[in-house]
């Protein structure tokens, strides 16, 4: 029924072992709706009524991984596959820890398939397959909600997302990802208990970030949480900026869906210099020009703030100064600078981001011209250049040559 080529051949040969060894064990998840509707899943997640020391002891290369939610990881050179035990849930609320918003803290009792399905978010993903047999276990009507393209939780959504408010974040992801319509109530649940959010650890909205942003539908997520007023809990948006400053963020996502369809590298950091960038300048400027020791203060301010968000790992907070400074560099092109800053390690990287903020200008795109000229100019014609430069500017001298307005 299933094609099964799609499937990783070491998730089926775990699953093959592990019934080879007595117990039950299915392809679940993610990977079955993706199939069911077309997508070549990316990660593949196995369920079993092992434990997970039992599946530790039956694959050496192996390692149990989590607190709030102990499961194994399974690996060989190439991949690594999630093996969870089923999990008993709400059947046994003797042993799931919530705390007192009704957060699930910790669900570690194991239980059966038939338990394990009423613990997962949506019946889309609840779906259990054997690759072994070629069928199905369908205990929400998942199939059905397939073909209706449309996202229900399973249970009652205003609970559900109280025990993971990150369900919310979820339910828009897959709603772009599958193009799914989403189910009234869980709306109504993004709505009321996405406020939720704020109580989720920065490492955990740090994941989910990339997963929205990075996965090549960045724009409509985007647009999918602005219009539940939820952005707020993934980016330090202001509520009032400038029209520019949206421009800014939208032609920086419009650009990481891009690349991505171009199979392009992409990067968080660079992603977030873009997204953070607005922040940053309202922190340093009045609308015309900056202030250059503002803004060298402001960028640590902004980085904070953001990492209260969603952490941000140490290597991409000094790539995101990086790109912001190059950007005053980027702009000034004094003396012999220009020649240093091409060799610059982040000046690909930040001219991109140049001709990004040009874009949003949707006008002033002199100086990503220039810089695009001067790359692929001879020693030469890059003196050249800068000295008509340096003389344009002296003839001008009245002129302030800082930031230009339109770019800010
Ligand atoms: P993708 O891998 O495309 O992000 P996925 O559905 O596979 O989507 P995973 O995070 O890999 O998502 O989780 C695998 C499965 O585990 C899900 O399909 C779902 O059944 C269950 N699951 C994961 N996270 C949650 C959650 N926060 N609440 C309830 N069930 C979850
Ligand atoms: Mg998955």
């Amino acid at each position: 029924m299933l094609d099964t080529k799609k499937f990783s051949v070491f998730a089926i040969s775990i699953i093959q072992t592990l019934q080879d060894n007595n117990f039950e064990a299915y392809l679940v998840g993610g990977c079955i709706r993706d199939v069911l509707t077309g997508i070549t899943p990316k990660d593949f997640d196995i369920a079993t009524n092992a434990t997970p020391e039992e599946v530790r002891k039956i694959f050496k290369a192996s390692r149990i991984i989590g607190k709030r939610f102990r499961l194994v990881h399974v690996f060989n050179r190439s991949e690594l596959i999630e093996v969870a035990t089923f999990r008993a849930g709400k059947q046994n609320s003797d042993t799931l820890v919530k705390d007192d918003t009704g957060k699930i803290l910790r669900d570690n009792t194991w239980g059966t398939i038939q338990q394990d399905c009423h613990r997962r978010d949506f019946t889309v993903n609840a779906l259990y397959y054997c690759p072994i047999t070629d069928k199905i276990q369908d205990f929400h009507a998942g199939l059905k909600h397939i073909n209706k393209k449309i996202l229900v939780s399973i249970g009652d959504p205003q609970g559900r997302f109280e025990e993971d408010p990150v369900r919310a974040l979820r339910a828009i992801r897959f709603s772009t990802k599958l193009d799914f319509k989403i189910d009234n109530k869980v709306k109504d649940a993004i709505y009321d208990k996405s406020y939720l959010l704020s109580g989720i650890s920065n490492a955990r909205l740090f994941d989910e970030f990339c997963k929205i942003f990075l996965h090549g539908h960045a724009e409509q997520n985007f647009k999918k949480l602005n219009s539940f007023g939820i952005a707020k809990y993934l980016i330090s948006t202001d509520p009032d900026f400038s029209e520019f400053s949206m421009n800014v963020m939208l032609e920086a996502l419009v650009n990481t869906d891009r690349r991505i369809s171009n199979n392009q590298s992409i990067t968080p950091g660079f992603l977030m210099a873009a997204l953070l960038w607005p922040s940053l300048i309202k922190k340093c400027s009045n609308n015309k020009e900056i202030n250059i020791r503002k803004f060298f203060r402001s960028m640590d301010e902004v980085l904070r703030d953001q990492h209260q968000l969603t952490a941000i790992p140490r290597k991409f907070q000094t790539y995101i100064k990086d790109i912001w400074v190059l950007q005053l560099k980027l702009e000034s092109r004094i003396g012999q600078y220009p020649h240093k800053l091409v060799k610059h390690p982040r000046f690909r990287a930040a001219y991109d981001f140049l001709l990004i903020r040009e874009a949003a200008a949707k006008e002033d795109s002199s100086i990503g011209d220039w810089w695009t000229k001067f790359q692929n100019q001879n020693d030469d014609e890059r003196e050249a250049v800068i000295t008509k430069l340096s003389n344009e500017r002296e003839n001008e001298s009245d002129k302030k040559f800082g930031f230009s307005s339109e770019l800010i």
